[in-house]
């Protein structure tokens, strides 16, 4: 099984050996480079003084932003048409804030139901607007209607399902905006702008750490927020202030950038996914060849590299798996409380390493029976 990657930095073994691989989806792993340039950071960013109170008045906090902002449209090939804002509140507030600032004069907007976290933002959208669900069929794949952009805002997806690990490899084609919830598998994927209104990503997972959420927004679609949002969430309002209309998040944005840093080094997006693809290959072949104690949840089109969930044949087997794991040095192996059966986060910051360890983990507990 081929897990080696470039992106890696070779752990020695004894480091390996003592090491607990956390799989859990709610906060992806930092790569290990990254980590010792932030603690060194903690001390000195920068030569500007602790990464941990660095005044964001400050010029050296504008130049992070910048930076930060460059880094990512390089990385992620943003055009000049759509901004970067630097936003708090996680994915949840977008909930709200993209029809907040996006409806304008229309009365609709469109949901593309693929799972737990597209539910509960067509729920909060709910409370603006007449929202219209499009049912997703897993046998016929995403056949989204034609909407009349008169009338529907914007037709908003969950590119990856963090609890059921459904992943829309192609996102829909549709003559409204897109509005696209990223947040578990953004830098994983190539984008075409040219279809989205905003997509947005907090950056918990892929990478960074609680506190940032990133909104990329089409520019012609500012100006368009209600007359009660608070500025801090009008998206014209942030973008003509450089995200800085309060004090930004500015350790979460530090370690975002030192991520992004290491990104452009490793080879940028297409490393990055390529990488996801093998790691997330290596687990599926694996469940699959251990059919008869393993299901992986999701169809194979839509099984998402990010979010691997799948059940276990025998619920009797579950506890004893967990257990396994454990004796494998694995944690957070524990599937969504919606879901429920198993989930293997698969980010940006995965090792190899990791990797490794879980496909001997299900091999292991699968041949002992
Ligand atoms: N969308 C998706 C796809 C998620 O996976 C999550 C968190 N698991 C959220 C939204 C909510 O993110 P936050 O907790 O940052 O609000």
């Amino acid at each position: 099984m081929a897990v080696s990657s470039p992106t890696d930095a070779p752990p020695s073994a004894a480091t390996e050996a003592n090491t607990t691989f956390d799989f859990s989806a709610a906060a992806g792993p930092l790569p290990a480079p990254v980590i010792e340039r932030i603690a060194a950071a903690c001390h000195d960013w920068r030569g500007c003084g602790s990464a941990l109170c660095l005044p964001f008045s400050g010029e050296a906090c504008r130049e992070l932003m910048r930076d930060t902002r460059a880094r990512m449209c390089r990385v992620l090939a943003i055009p000049e048409t759509h901004d970067v804002l630097f936003l708090q509140g996680g994915a949840s507030a977008q909930f709200s804030l993209v029809p907040l600032n996006l409806l304008g004069q229309a009365a609709l907007a469109a949901y593309l139901v693929t799972g737990h976290w597209s539910r509960r933002a067509m729920e909060e959208a709910g409370r603006y607007c007449e929202v219209r669900a499009v049912d997703w069929n897993d046998a016929s794949g995403a056949e989204v209607p034609w909407f009349d952009a008169r009338r529907v805002a914007y037709l908003h997806v969950t590119s990856n399902e963090t609890a059921n690990g459904l992943q829309l490899r192609e996102l829909p084609r549709t003559s409204i905006p897109l509005a696209i919830d990223m947040t578990s598998d953004v830098l994983t994927r190539r984008v075409d702008w040219s279809s989205v209104g905003v997509a947005y990503a907090a950056m918990q997972k892929a990478i960074g750490v609680p506190g940032l959420t990133v909104v990329v927004i089409r520019r012609d679609l500012l100006g368009r927020a209600r007359p009660a949002v608070p500025r801090v969430f009008d998206y014209a309002v942030q973008s003509a202030n450089d995200s800085r209309v309060n004090t930004p998040p500015v350790f979460a944005l530090i370690v975002t950038n030192a991520v992004l840093e290491w990104i452009e080094a490793a080879g940028g997006l297409s490393a990055m996914s390529t990488a996801v693809e093998r790691r997330s290959r290596c687990v599926y072949r694996v469940l699959e060849s251990c059919a008869s104690a393993y299901l992986p949840v999701a169809p194979a089109a839509f099984r998402s590299r990010t979010s691997i969930c799948f059940t276990l044949r025998r619920v009797a087997d579950v506890a004893r798996f967990f257990e396994a794991a454990k004796a494998h040095g694995i944690s957070g192996l524990t599937g969504h409380a919606d879901a429920g059966g198993c989930r293997a986060a698969n980010y940006v910051g995965t090792s190899d390493a990791a990797i490794h360890r879980l496909c001997g983990l299900l091999s292991d507990f699968a041949n002992r029976g």
